[in-house]
């Protein structure tokens, strides 16, 4: 996909068909004299617009709404039948994939055995081959499926998607999977560092949703992603959040691509703990192995999940001082073991500034186990319903409905 394609990051005017979709979706405003009120046009105006949004399928209003006079306002909502997407997030030792409606619900989530070290190109059918049984198994028609995004454990060049010196899948250095997909669909594809995902999907699940914030991955590998004022930070190249180099105290027990000695991820990352965990004769083989045996309690494991958290807090505190982030969400398989977390928070705290610590929530992702997948079936969407996209399928249903 090329740049001029990317619909997601482009302006839109407000009050324009594509700004009445994105309000509704978002909740903002979810009848005819909400949006009235909420953009300050006419509601003649407003009327015609959400007429063209039902005409093309993608809004039904439905229901009765309590309006504040008393009287009955019909509500606004997106279609579900008007399409769905699709959804990935592909890890070193565990890939899902999902389907959303077009209001970012999750029809289904499915654990997939693909396997990553068998290259891209082996690894885009088998996931395009796990989408499409997934579709099937849900009774859905391909033909509606609208767009998909990938979640990747690796740096991810922006916007054209291709893979970036992968620390963990050498073989999948440059490699371009929005390419490979266009053999299978012409729906776009997009591939976004997993991290990145994470923090979307806390970012936009509802609550107390933060706009400035750090998600942190920690799985076989260490990642960040950032959301500043609201937006997916992801820098000049689509780097941002690469915090895994940075040079700490301790040893590397595996090698990396990074050439820089002793880095985070050689040292910490749930991949670094394996290794030397079976350097001491432990039987572990994943990330989700050594939270288990942390769980045991047994001492040298604890001992070992302890110096990881304060490397990883004592990073942390750094970019923390840094960025003055609202929220610290830790996601991925090693974040669900206890001193793991409880040594990076002591360690962060401990090294923050009061000024940024004062008001820092570090907590867990908000639905750790598939966090990826809602992350990516948000950026997609965003995408397949950018407001200039609505505009342009709105021309194209004017053009083609006699006046
Ligand atoms: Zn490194």
């Amino acid at each position: 996909m090329t740049r001029a394609e990317l619909f997601r990051e482009s302006e839109f005017a407000s009050g324009s068909v594509g700004d009445i979709f994105r309000l509704i979706r978002s909740g903002a405003a979810s009848s005819r004299s909400a949006l009235a009120r909420h953009i300050g046009m006419a509601p003649s105006t407003i009327s015609l617009r959400i007429d063209s949004l039902i005409r093309l399928g993608l809004v039904s209003e439905a229901g009765d709404e309590q309006s504040r006079g008393g009287r009955r306002a019909r509500s606004l909502e997106v279609s579900t039948g008007a399409g769905f997407v699709g959804a990935m997030d592909v890890g070193a030792h565990h890939v899902q994939v999902g389907i959303a409606d077009l209001g970012g619900r999750m029809l289904a989530v499915e654990d997939v055995p693909v396997a990553i070290e068998d290259g891209p190109a082996l690894a885009a059918e088998a996931l395009w081959a796990a989408l499409r049984g997934l579709i099937a198994a849900n009774e859905l028609d391909e033909a509606q499926l609208l767009g998909v995004a990938i979640g990747l454990p690796a740096p991810i060049e922006y916007p054209s998607g291709r893979v970036v010196l992968p620390s963990f899948m050498p073989s999948w250095h440059n490699a371009d999977l929005p390419g490979l997909f266009s053999e299978f669909t012409s729906v776009p594809v997009l591939v976004e560092n997993d991290a990145n995902l994470i923090a979307l999907a806390e970012q936009t699940m509802g609550g107390q949703s933060s706009d400035q914030l750090l998600a942190i991955k920690l799985g076989t590998r260490i990642g960040c992603g950032i959301v500043s004022d609201g937006r997916l930070h992801r820098g000049a190249g689509g780097a941002a959040g690469e915090i895994s180099h940075t040079s700490v105290q301790g040893t590397s027990t595996i090698s990396c691509v990074c050439g820089t000695p002793n880095c985070l991820e050689s040292v910490a990352s749930g991949g670094a703990i394996v290794a030397r965990l079976s350097q001491l004769g432990y039987d572990v083989q994943t990330a989700a192995d050594v939270v288990e045996l942390g769980r045991g309690g047994d001492a040298q494991v604890v001992d070992i999940l302890r110096s990881a958290g304060t490397s990883i807090g004592g990073v942390l505190a750094s970019i923390v001082n840094f960025f003055n982030p609202r929220d610290v969400i830790l996601g991925g398989a090693m974040s669900a073991s206890a001193p793991l977390v409880a040594a990076i928070r002591a360690e962060l705290f401990q090294r923050c500034l009061p000024l940024v610590g004062n008001d820092l929530d570090v907590r867990a992702a908000r639905s750790p186990g598939d966090a990826g997948v809602r992350g990516a079936a948000h950026l997609i969407l965003e995408e397949v319903l950018a407001p200039a996209r609505i505009e342009q399928l709105v021309r194209e249903l004017d053009d083609t409905t006699p006046a």
